[in-house]
């Protein structure tokens, strides 16, 4: 039988890289899979509904949270965001590591409710780097990035309360930092 995965909730303001991250991790492991969320919020330019995100209606959010479907839910920036609960303890059951790319509420509500789990915050260096890259990638208007840069602010007072913190400066160090942990967490779980 294959050891259970580690279920890893990566947060971090937005702009600061995680999408980029996660996107070498998956590349670089067949063991790490990305929990597909459900939102409500319009898809961005290229992104691909069920593999990015589902997107899906305000009314079909409220069913899920309704039947219990979410294992964790938050609004961010106007828009809800959700874990869909049968996916993650599927992939987990059959030994795939999944991460879990939320925002801070959410990522405190597995905390609570699981037992097992390996929690990581992506920092930046300055919050000038982080405009930057926000408006760098273009995907918001003015209003959005403003609003965006408040969160973070808020966001950051939360880094305390993760396992690992990995700053993206650059690029490669922080995704080895974060095979790093993996590795670290995969001996921990199942000692040999
Ligand atoms: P998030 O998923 O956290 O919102 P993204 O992965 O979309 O962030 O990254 C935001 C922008 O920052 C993208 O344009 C990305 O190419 C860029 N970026 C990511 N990591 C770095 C880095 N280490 N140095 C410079 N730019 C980066
Ligand atoms: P974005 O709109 O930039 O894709 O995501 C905005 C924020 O929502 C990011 O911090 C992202 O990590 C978070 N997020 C994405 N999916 C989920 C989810 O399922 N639950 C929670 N709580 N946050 C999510």
């Amino acid at each position: 039988m294959a050891n259970d995965g580690l279920l890893i909730i990566l947060s971090g303001p937005s702009g600061c890289g995680k999408g980029t991250i996660v996107s070498r991790i998956l590349k670089e492991r067949e063991d790490t899979i990305l929990s597909v969320s459900v939102t409500t919020r319009a898809p961005r330019p290229g992104e691909i509904d069920g593999f990015h995100y589902r997107f899906i209606t305000a009314e079909e959010f409220d069913n899920m949270v309704q039947r219990n479907d979410l294992l964790e839910y938050a609004q961010y920036s106007g828009n809800c965001y959700g874990t869909p609960r049968t996916a993650v303890e599927e992939h987990i059951k059959a030994g795939r590591n999944v991460i879990l790319e939320i925002d801070v509420q959410g990522a405190l509500q597995v905390m609570q409710r699981c037992d097992d789990y390996v929690s990581v915050f992506l920092t930046v260096p300055s919050m000038e780097e982080l405009e930057k890259r926000l408006r760098g990638r273009g995907t918001e208007e003015e209003s959005r990035v403003q609003a965006r840069l408040t969160a973070a602010k808020e966001e950051l007072e939360y880094v305390d309360r993760y396992q690992y913190r990995v700053l993206n400066d650059d690029l490669d160090e922080a995704v080895e930092q974060i095979h790093r942990i993996i590795e670290t967490e995969k001996s921990r779980k199942n000692p040999q």
